[in-house]
């Protein structure tokens, strides 16, 4: 989305190709409805057009931003994430990405790919067949490389294991103050015995699985779905299938508990959160060294701010490390761009990274920053035929401020 906004606004012919029928990606179709973290010891680092987006949705949905100048409390980094209105911000995307002249095509996945002598053949799989697109750039936002893939690109650690996903629900009908809490882990834990629900169907934590934890998130964010990598389709539909799954054996069990008889349903998110499938072997990757020092690529074009934050199948769910105070990492163009491939960048989740880095790398302002400078990058190159690697680094910063993005 940011993407295609900065690419049209400089003016260059944009079409933003969807799978599904709405804009926003993870922040509405999974129900991760709280975007971060722009903000950074007391300073803004992340703004252009996902922070006017979301900037936009807090103010029209009579919202309030957190408070992000206030000393920052780095174990509570998800205090400076900000809770837009899912259905709202489904309907500002759609409204800001047109009016940046940007064409928006939903329903439509690339199946092919061929390399031209000025660009690129993209056969597209629409509601009523194949049909041609021809591009200039190519910019890969889908969080898992599928486009980087489909040109034949590398990919870095591919097989290898990847942190659970979470299938976003929220429940009512209940007040956990009221419940007997002790009494309903107790009962989970007999279920848990005789196989009924599983251990991360309730939590991230598996050493200590309890049924509290979810009740009191209201199912939000609460459980892990592991061993799954969503990259393709066929791993896509085993982790929407096991998500649905825990969620309903946990509505199952909660059900028969005292004061849980009219437990339901809110919200069900159309699809499993991913966490991780595929990053992009780039001219340069980011490793969690660079990116805990804070490192100033001298090819930087964005920030990134949040903590390490791997999750894991085992154990308590979670290995989180701090950034030092004061510490901004930065994003480079080099981890951009898919190594001997032209005329295609990645913006979001699958940045040339490795697992640590990716695991800071991947939340959605700074997916939002990427995407906005991987924009700007194919509208010069488009503009001006020259390759995106080789664009004077200082033309593509002026424009991304042009649009009001903080570059390091
Ligand atoms: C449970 C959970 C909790 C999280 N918590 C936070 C949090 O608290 N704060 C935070 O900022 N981040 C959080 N994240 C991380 C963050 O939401 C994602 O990593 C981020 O949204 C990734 O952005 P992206 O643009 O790279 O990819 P996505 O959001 O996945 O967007 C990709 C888009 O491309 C489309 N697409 C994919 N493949 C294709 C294809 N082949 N053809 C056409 N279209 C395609 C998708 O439909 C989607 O619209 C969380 C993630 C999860 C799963």
């Amino acid at each position: 989305m940011c993407a295609a906004m900065q690419s049209a606004a400089a003016g260059a012919r944009t079409l933003l190709v969807e799978r599904g029928s709405m804009l926003g990606g993870t922040t509405n179709t999974a129900g991760v409805n709280f975007p971060g973290i722009f903000h950074a010891w007391g300073r803004q680092v992340i703004r252009g057009y996902g922070w006017k987006l979301v900037e936009h949705c807090v103010a029209e949905s009579g919202g309030e931003l957190p408070a992000f100048f206030d000393p920052p409390v780095p174990s509570r980094h998800w205090m400076h994430q900000v809770r837009v209105d899912r259905a709202l911000y489904t309907m500002l995307c759609d409204e800001h990405v047109s009016r940046t002249g940007a064409e928006i095509l939903f329903h439509t996945m690339p199946a092919k790919l061929e390399a031209r002598e000025t660009g690129w053949r993209v056969t597209v799989c629409g509601k009523t067949g194949l049909f041609e697109l021809d591009a200039t750039c190519l910019v890969d936002c889908t969080g898992d490389a599928n486009l980087v893939t489909m040109a034949a690109g590398d990919l870095l650690d591919a097989g290898g294991e990847k942190q659970p996903g979470t299938y976003v629900c929220r429940a009512s009908g209940y007040d956990p103050d009221t419940l007997d809490l002790e009494q309903i882990d107790a009962a989970f834990q007999e279920a848990l015995a005789r196989g009924e629900v599983l251990p991360h169907d309730a939590g991230w934590d598996v050493n200590t699985p309890v049924a509290s934890r979810w009740l009191r998130n209201l199912g939000e964010n609460a459980n892990h779905i592991p061993g799954i990598d969503a990259r393709d389709s066929e791993g896509r539909t085993r982790m929407e299938i096991e998500g649905r799954k825990a969620i309903l054996r946990m509505y199952r069990f909660l059900r028969r508990q005292p004061g849980l008889e009219n437990l339901r349903f809110e919200f069900l998110a159309p699809e499993c959160g991913v966490r991780e499938t595929a990053r992009i072997a780039g001219d340069v990757t980011i490793t969690a060294e660079d990116y805990q020092s804070g490192r100033v690529w001298p090819d930087a074009l964005s920030h990134s701010f949040y903590p390490i934050d791997l999750h894991t199948a085992g154990g308590s769910g979670l290995n989180k490390i701090g950034l030092a105070p004061g510490t901004v990492p930065t994003v480079p163009r080099g981890a951009l761009l898919p190594k001997r491939l032209k005329r295609i960048a990645v913006g979001g989740r699958c940045v040339s990274s490795d697992r640590a880095a990716n695991s800071a790398l991947r939340v959605q302002a700074s997916a939002m920053a990427m995407g906005q400078a991987s924009g700007a990058m194919a509208a010069l190159a488009a503009q001006t035929g020259v390759d995106m690697r080789d664009l004077p680094i200082e033309d593509i910063r002026a424009l991304l401020r042009t649009h009001d993005a903080i570059v390091p």
